[in-house]
């Protein structure tokens, strides 16, 4: 066991979006599988205290930790990787170091100092990367600075980890930086310029890079690694290749195979131990490129135009879907365009639907019309959060009658407001961290498809909403056929609906989603697969 954790930091240069998410959480993964514990965290540049209020089309879909933190989907990747729970700590932005440090300020905590980014905000963000290594869980922390080395909003952290590297001491910790090796189609050629321009602006803040990741298309000869190596002054075992892959789960074998996590290890001074340990993750790569059959399910939500909006729910077809040896083919289908004339055109081909998470009117009545097709003509429905919620409104409107049935999250007046607020939230006026956030207990009966799921009758699950199912409705809902299968023991909210007459309709007030990982793949997104299959088989 490491006797002090080791820090490793790993920063971008170049461009975003060159998956130091998935580069991070394969180098913990390879570490994990060799015996060590490891945790990852991510901190991002931006103002926001945390991106709970950010629009999907800014950063992609919001993910909520056990404790109800609302943080950044790459922490997401890290626990569908490590199967290892992450929490608030796992997160910090530029607001909330500043607001801690401006609260500091008002307490008169510096003593009539003058309050600076050097030394109060670098100290600060020092302590925060410091935090999950001093509690001795791990023995790697693996920090991931969001946004690209030469940023202005980014000079601080970097500022950061250049004053860590030295206080560490030798071994201590190691600088993997992220680069672009782009080939000109005209010249024939791979490109190195970009990454010694990269590697300059990281020296020219005083932080020599130990290991680079270059993402590449093409392979990188031992030329080009060469080169790399003499104008970043590195070894050329330190020039890692990270070439585009199939599946983001194919990322810790090519990591392996390029030796990253050795390289690691060799600049901690650290053991090899054992081979990564990669039984099961291997045997999930084959199951999930060996799929026997294939099935196609919609998903209708209104930021379908981004796929990292609903990344997530992506990943857990990907995890069910290998569970029943089946690949899940999504089909993103706006909400907005959804209507009683072309509803049966764009559902019918589908084996299944699911109705997304969101806020906000805009694409409710195509979430509708299309829970609808899916409850009249038996298709396997999965409705998440605002999806289980139009479900509601659905039945209320279609099954039991009630005129003006919708959630006053749309029409606060309505006469039948199926989905409502609970009493607490309806004094909240501020919009940051004030949902229903975070694991609670759900009660699940006996007799329902949740129980068939699951196989037992006490789960948590992760939330983030502010409106609930409206127990004044329950005892006429129940009568017409639906089933309240999951409630909340400690205030009696509905957590999951169930329609009896339908192979598979369920909706969750919870984000299943959130906890689905590649040991272990959610029940109900593997049940919801395998109903679609049933269907598809019987159509
Ligand atoms: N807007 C709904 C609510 O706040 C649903 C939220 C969601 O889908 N995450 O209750």
């Amino acid at each position: 066991m490491a006797s002090s954790p080791r820090y490793l930091f790993v920063t971008g240069g170049v461009t975003s979006s060159l998956g130091k998410g998935i580069v991070s959480a394969s180098l913990a993964k390879l570490l994990q599988a060799r015996g060590y514990r490891v945790t990852i965290q991510k901190f991002d540049p931006y103002i926001n205290i945390d991106p709970g209020t950010l629009n999907p089309y800014e950063h992609g879909e919001c993910y909520v930790t056990e404790d109800g933190a609302e943080t950044d989907l790459d922490l997401g990747h890290y626990e569908r990787f490590l199967n290892v729970p992450t929490s608030q700590a796992n997160n910090v932005t530029t607001g909330r170091i500043y607001e801690y440090v401006i609260k500091n300020e008002r307490d008169g905590k510096y003593q009539g100092k003058t309050v600076q980014v050097i030394p109060h905000i670098t100290d600060e963000i020092k302590r925060r990367i410091c935090l999950l290594g001093e509690t001795g869980n791990f023995d790697f922390v693996i920090t991931e600075l969001g946004g690209t080395v030469g940023d202005i909003e980014s000079l601080p952290y970097i500022e950061a980890v250049r004053q860590l590297k030295y206080e560490l001491g030798p071994h201590r910790s190691a600088v993997i930086h992220l680069t672009l090796v782009p080939y000109l189609k005209a010249a024939g050629e791979l490109k190195t310029k970009p990454t010694q321009h990269s590697v300059k602006m990281l020296l020219e803040s005083g932080v020599q890079p130990d290991i680079l990741v270059c993402r590449t298309e093409y392979k990188l000869t031992r030329e080009i690694r060469a080169k790399i190596a003499l104008f970043c002054n590195l070894q050329s075992n330190a020039v890692i290749e990270s070439i585009d892959a199939d599946s983001i789960y194919d990322v810790p074998l090519l990591m392996k195979k390029e030796k990253l996590d050795r390289v690691v290890l060799n600049i901690c001074k650290l053991p090899l131990k054992n081979e990564p340990e990669l039984t099961e993750w291997n045997e999930f790569l084959n199951r999930l490129k060996n799929p026997q059959d294939e099935i196609q399910v919609g998903l209708v939500g209104k930021y379908v135009e981004l796929q990292d909006a609903y990344k997530s729910i992506l990943e857990s077809f990907v995890h069910a879907g290998t569970e029943n040896r089946l690949k899940v083919k999504v089909h993103s289908i706006h909400s907005e365009h959804i209507t009683e004339e072309n509803v049966f055109r764009l559902l019918s081909p589908l084996d299944g639907l699911l109705v997304a998470p969101g806020f906000g009117e805009r694409g409710i009545e195509g979430k509708i019309i299309a829970v609808r097709f899916a409850r009249e003509n038996k298709i396997p429905f999965l409705g998440i959060c605002l999806g289980m919620q139009m479900a509601v409104v659905e039945f209320g409107r279609n099954v039991l009658k009630l005129k003006d049935c919708t959630s006053t999250e749309f029409k606060k007046s309505a006469k039948n407001p199926v989905i409502a607020l609970m009493e607490e939230q309806t004094k909240v006026r501020q919009m940051g961290g004030t949902m229903r956030l975070g694991a609670y207990p759900c009660e699940i009966q006996k007799d329902s498809k949740a129980f068939k799921a699951y196989k037992k009758t006490r789960i948590s699950e992760r939330h983030r909403h502010r409106f609930e199912f409206n127990n004044k409705y329950r005892q006429a809902f129940e009568n017409a056929g639906m089933q309240f299968s999951g409630i909340n023991p400690d205030a009696d909210l509905v957590e999951i609906i169930e329609i009896h007459d339908h192979p598979f309709f369920l909706g969750c007030q919870f984000h299943p989603e959130l906890k689905s990982t590649v040991e272990i793949p959610h029940p109900l997104f593997v049940a919801f697969v395998k109903a679609c299959y049933d269907f598809k088989l019987l159509k």
